[in-house]
């Protein structure tokens, strides 16, 4: 579960990026994050995953209230949470294998676990194939997939998708957000931050709207795709 009770976000350069935001998103929700640039979007993802304090307010992610943790704990938090970026972030030095199994072996995981695990998050997304494939040999689509399944890998209750169509051609941006409605269909809270308009009207759901650094809109639409 996230929530936001009264949160600020005053930046020392003097720019109020979050302004008085009260959320809640409850287990198993798929949420779409839009707004102009500016809004706040990334701020708000990076208040989710402990990169950015409050100024004031009380944020909870996960049962952890945000305000309170410190040290080892905020990596221990944090890998609760499964996190898709733009840019992928593949590690481009290792095979798509190494670069899930990298996360494992960073929470700790036995290796017996990791050779289970791999292949299971990889089968998830199709790309068992692939497993020998450095991330330049893959598509965009594909090299995004491969991050899914290392955000998958840890079994985090919570996905935070930033942009995670915007590398990736729009006929593709369709499979991923299918992707990760799947996921969210087998019970992951999905909150995926999104400029583009047309994959939001296709899929529909909760939408929140940011803009200057507030909530203007928190809707449920129906979606152009009546199987979703
Ligand atoms: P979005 O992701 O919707 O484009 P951001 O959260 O990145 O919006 O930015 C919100 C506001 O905060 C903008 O005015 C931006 O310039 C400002 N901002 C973002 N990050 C910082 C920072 N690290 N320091 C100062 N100002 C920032």
């Amino acid at each position: 579960m996230v929530e936001l009770k009264n949160v600020n976000v005053h930046y020392s350069s003097g720019v109020d990026a979050l302004q008085d935001i009260n959320l809640r998103i409850n287990d198993g929700e798929f949420v779409f994050i839009v707004g102009e640039s500016g809004a706040g979007k990334s701020t708000l993802m990076k208040l989710l995953l402990r990169e950015v304090a409050p100024t004031s307010g009380r944020v909870f992610v996960n049962g952890y209230n945000l305000s309170k943790l410190k040290g080892n704990k905020i990596a221990k938090f944090r890998r609760s949470i499964g996190v898709v970026f733009q840019d992928f972030r593949l590690i481009q030095e290792l095979n798509v294998y190494e670069n899930i199994a990298f996360v494992l072996r960073i929470a700790d995981q036995p290796m017996k676990f990791i050779k289970q695990r791999v292949p299971y998050v990889l089968n998830l997304v199709e790309l068992a194939h692939k497993a020998r494939s450095r991330p330049k040999e893959l598509s965009g689509g594909e090299q995004q997939r491969v991050a899914i399944a290392r955000a998958l890998a840890n079994d985090p209750g919570l996905i935070i998708a930033d942009e995670p169509t915007g590398n990736i051609d729009p006929k593709l941006s369709y499979e991923i957000v299918e992707l990760l409605k799947e996921i969210n269909r087998c019970g992951t809270t999905v909150v995926m931050v999104t400029h583009e308009h047309d994959l939001v009207k296709h899929f529909g759901g909760r939408i929140i709207n940011l803009d200057g650094g507030s909530i203007t809109f928190d809707e449920n639409i129906g979606g152009q795709n009546e199987d979703e």
